[in-house]
């Protein structure tokens, strides 16, 4: 069919399978309509781009001081929106080949995808449906369009039930297309300014085309018409910009309009990956968030600046989703399935370069920007962690960049601790699980010129073994072992002494060893082997549950300071009436220092230090 002088109406039926298709689109999409907007808007804006390669392949020229635009305009009166573009615009035949015609390469596809049913969201746009979207939100669409060539234009109007009629426009029309909606009841709530900005504002805010949103009150006086001069989006987003163009501050202003939060990211890492990947971005490590803030991130998936969902799994590395930021990815087809993302190479290339470029930031930072590298450590530390127990190619890269906090509050890398310790430590690192509980551990290590790192995180014991097993090191939590805090002395045993401590703490298997310790003032110390405190750590995650006769591996050992005043003191004292008071307080206090005190020994403890007062001042 052609169009002749005559101007006759061509009449038809949209392809074969419209009775199919019109209900899917209206009932798979039904969650998620507000993308016709996104769908027409685009195409709008691929006409001006389109005409615009024209004019740069030099087939046309464009006067210089033509400005191009899509307005998004809404007839509160009327119930219409019209999508309005000054761009490529079609002739007959094309609305023809495009419009009139479900145009499915993939039509067979479609209809397998929409049957197998695992394909939400992702059938528009993939399959070249997006301008029959509209029939989400409206009964009839007209379609009034100017081709740049010298063909005239044509209106073409469609009902839901897949008929059109196609004509001759009768009326003024410039270059460009019209798409206009006559809004049914499902579209309704479209018929108003602040949805559509809000739509808007997801879905195009970084179209390349400026977009203006109008609304009219159906009345034509231009009075009645409001018209925001501002166009709703950013033509140029900052991550299209050179890396090397960009300054801080416009890294800064983008996030907080990007998440609205008003906080300074702590850094940002600008991705601009060439051929083959070809994909740009910016990723940001979020300011402090305080315990009630989830953790969740956002990372916002573009296809040329248009935007396409948040938080694809599929192309970003997991552990990063916890980041905020935008990607743009000309090469995934807009609104693909997740099925595809899962099982295209180019994603899992993307993710990897991705990984790359965060571990490469953190290593530059430790190297370039030390001081503030630690500022804000201990907000990266869970990503830097959970990355490199998850990503072992993201831990290699990084495991020299993981810093360590120590009592002290200074950073190391786990390298400088082992060089900084190696005269003392002997390939070891000891840490602490809780400042406070532990001080005391702590004060005798640091009196020793050790240094503590503190890992109070449950995440952090599992990011211990991975460093463990990498660098065939150890870890050992300051109440493990003694080895550090002794010094030369003459060997000592006390059988006597031995049963005394065995007799007041219950135990009557307890370990008791004697050793000089450096520190003279310290009488006693509990430990327990970092392998069975680990066991019994890990049991109590998986359950807590000791099974039936089997002892609890977590047995503390008691050292005895023989070289302390008051165990010497105890030695001679051994048959006098006090002895057992005093080594049953001795023992309390070592446990103390060690952990919180049960109900039971909390009482016994008070009781015997109320004893022991009432002693000092002779009964
Ligand atoms: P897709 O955009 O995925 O190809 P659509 O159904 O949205 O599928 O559009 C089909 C075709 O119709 C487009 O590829 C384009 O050639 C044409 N088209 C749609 N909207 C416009 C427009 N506003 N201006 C010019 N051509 C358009």
């Amino acid at each position: 069919m052609s169009v002749n002088e005559t101007n006759p109406t061509r009449k038809g039926g949209i392809s074969v399978k419209t009775e199919y298709i019109f209900p899917v689109i209206k009932k798979w999409l039904y969650s998620e309509k507000e993308i016709f907007l996104r769908e027409l808007v685009s195409n709008a804006s691929d006409a001006v781009t389109k005409l615009k390669r024209l004019d740069s392949l030099g087939e046309i020229t464009l006067d210089e001081n033509e400005s191009f635009s899509v307005s998004v305009i809404l007839d509160k009166e009327q119930k219409t929106l019209t999508i309005r573009d000054n761009g490529i615009g079609m002739t007959a035949d094309e609305v023809d080949k495009y419009i009139g015609n479900i145009a499915l390469s993939g039509a067979a596809d479609f209809i397998e995808q929409y049957e197998k049913g695992d394909n939400q969201g992702g059938i528009i746009g993939h399959f070249g449906l997006g301008f029959y979207s509209a029939f989400m939100v409206a009964d009839t669409v007209e379609v009034i369009t100017k081709s740049y060539t010298d063909a005239p234009a044509v209106y073409w109007k469609c009902l839901e039930n897949g008929e059109y009629e196609e004509t001759l426009y009768e009326g003024e029309k410039t270059r460009g297309t019209d798409v206009i909606l006559y809004l049914n009841e499902e579209g309704m709530e479209y018929a108003d300014e602040k949805t559509l900005r809000s739509v808007l504002d997801k879905y195009c805010a970084f179209m390349p085309v400026e977009i203006y949103l109008e609304t009219a009150d159906g009345d034509e006086e231009d009075e009645d018409k409001t018209e925001d001069k501002t166009p709703v989006n950013d033509t140029a987003p900052l991550w299209l910009k050179a890396p090397s163009d960009c300054t801080d501050e416009e890294y800064t202003e983008f996030y907080h309009k990007v998440f609205h939060d008003m906080r300074e990211p702590l850094f940002q890492i600008h991705l601009s990956a060439d051929y083959p990947l070809n994909f740009k971005g910016i990723l940001y490590f979020p300011a402090i968030r305080n315990e009630y803030e989830s953790l969740e991130g956002q990372v916002k998936l573009y296809y040329n600046q248009v935007f396409v969902a948040d938080n694809i799994k599929e192309v970003i590395p997991e552990y990063l989703l916890l980041l905020r930021g935008v990607l743009d990815c000309p090469e995934l087809p807009l609104n693909v399935s997740r099925s595809y993302l899962q099982n295209s190479g180019y994603v899992t290339k993307i993710a990897s370069h991705i990984t790359k470029k965060v571990a490469d930031k953190l290593v530059s930072l430790l190297n370039n920007e030390r001081e503030r590298y630690e500022s804000f450590w201990k907000d990266i530390k869970i990503f830097a962690e959970y990355g490199s127990l998850r990503d072992k190619k993201f831990f290699d890269r990084v495991k020299n960049a993981l810093l360590l906090e120590l009592a002290n509050g200074k950073y190391v890398t786990v390298d400088e601790y082992l060089e900084n310790m190696k005269e003392t430590c002997e390939g070891k690192i000891y840490y602490a699980t809780d400042k406070t509980a532990q001080a005391q551990y702590i004060k005798l290590f640091e009196d020793r010129g050790i240094d503590v790192a503190i890992l109070p995180h449950s995440l952090d014991m599992q990011f211990i073994s991975l460093i463990e097993n990498d660098k065939k090191i150890k870890f050992s939590r300051v109440d493990s072992s003694t080895d550090a805090l002794r010094k030369e002395g003459e060997a000592y045993e006390n059988e006597a002494m031995v049963a005394l401590f065995r007799k007041v703490s219950g135990k009557e298997d307890l370990a008791v060893s004697f050793e000089a310790l450096a520190d003279a003032t310290t009488p006693a110390l509990l430990t327990v082997s970092e392998e069975d405190r680990r066991i019994a750590e890990m049991m109590k995650m998986y359950g807590g549950m000791f099974p039936e006769g089997m002892e609890r591996p977590e047995k503390a050992s008691l050292v005895l300071n023989h070289e302390n005043a008051l165990v010497k003191k105890l030695a001679e004292a051994l048959d006098t009436p006090f002895a057992e008071t005093c080594a049953k307080q001795i023992f309390l206090l070592a446990t103390l220092a060690q952990r919180s005190l049960s109900a039971d020994e909390l009482h016994a403890f008070l009781e015997g230090s109320y004893d022991a007062l009432k002693t000092a001042l002779g009964n």
